[in-house]
């Protein structure tokens, strides 16, 4: 018996959407990663949409093709076949970031000819300094080099000027939010000064770029939510995705599953003999899709999102 109903939140989602699976190839995968796909092929499946994969390493620092290939062994050992993404990222590819600093220079520059864009010399140290906010707050950048009007070049970071203003949106899980980006973050950090691109902007130049209209991620991704709408419309964007934000694994006594920890490796369940099977029903459970941790294989999915009966 599913315990996801999609009959109520059908009017909500796209008709045939357009999804993603967009794992950064910054460590292996792990049972909160298959966590999120269970949403993402089980939603699309049901829906009668489709699923691309692609790889978020903007993080030249932290990423490593062999967490990119390990990602990719382990999605294909699961059973988890993108519609598109998998066989095109077996060599250069527009489905893998650090292949796309072109795309990211021509939007920096759509966004720049609406003359909101500034080059930024701040350290991320010197920002939470200034901020002085609380640890468990996101740091505000305060503003401090808007106006100056240093050049855009190598070495600086540049960022794009956050109205004020409220952005509202339907979550389709949790119902109507409102977000204040300018209140949230501040300005927005498009590339930093050793020359990465940054998430936020990566992520929503790709969901227009690739039509994405349904974004299916973690609620730890939930407060950049009304940035990346805010942005996505300064880049030309005249419909936002639908966003759906589902709630984070969770070890069955409620405590938060660390992504180090040895027990939620994919590799490491692996090697202790896991199957497929297994590993899926697994993080199932640990999401709340299942009340105890059955076998389930990738085909079967879409059964977690069936429509009951009215
Ligand atoms: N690449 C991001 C991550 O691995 C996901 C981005 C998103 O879903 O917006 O956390």
């Amino acid at each position: 018996m599913p315990s996801f109903d999609l009959t109520a939140l059908r009017a909500r989602l796209p008709a045939r959407p357009i999804t993603r699976f967009a794992p950064s190839p910054t460590g292996f995968l792990h049972l909160g990663h298959v966590a999120n796909a269970i949403y993402v092929w089980g939603i699309a499946r049901a829906l009668g949409g489709r699923v691309l994969l692609r790889m978020e390493d903007h993080d030249r620092g932290r990423s490593r093709p062999e967490y990119e290939r390990a990602i990719l062994d382990d999605l294909e050992w699961l059973g988890l076949a993108p519609h598109v993404g998998a066989a095109e990222l077996r060599g250069p590819s527009s489905y893998r970031q650090s292949d796309c600093g072109e795309l990211y220079r021509a939007a920096l520059a759509t966004l720049a000819r609406s003359g909101r864009v500034y080059g930024c010399d701040c350290s991320r140290k010197g920002i939470a300094a200034e901020a002085g906010d609380a640890a468990d707050q996101e740091t505000r950048y305060p503003g401090r080099c808007r106006g100056r009007e240093l050049p855009l070049e190598d070495g600086r970071g540049i960022r794009v000027v956050m109205e004020p203003g409220a952005v509202p949106f339907t979550d389709a899980l949790l119902g109507a939010m409102t977000q204040s980006p300018a209140e949230q973050c501040g300005d927005l950090l498009l590339r930093d000064r050793t020359g990465n691109w940054t998430y936020q902007f990566a992520v929503v130049v790709d969901d227009l770029r690739h039509a994405v209209d349904l974004v299916i991620r973690g609620e730890d991704l939930l407060s950049s939510t009304g940035r990346q709408i805010r942005l996505a419309g300064m880049l030309g964007r005249e419909q936002p995705p639908v966003f759906l934000h589902h709630p984070l694994i969770r070890k069955p006594d409620g405590a938060k599953l660390s992504k180090s920890s040895g027990d939620t490796g994919i590799g490491e369940l692996r090697a202790a003999g896991a199957t497929p099977q297994t590993v899926l029903g697994r993080a199932a459970w640990l999401t709340g899709l299942l009340d105890s941790p059955e076998r389930m294989s990738a085909g079967e999915l879409e059964s977690l999102f069936a429509e009951r009966e009215a």
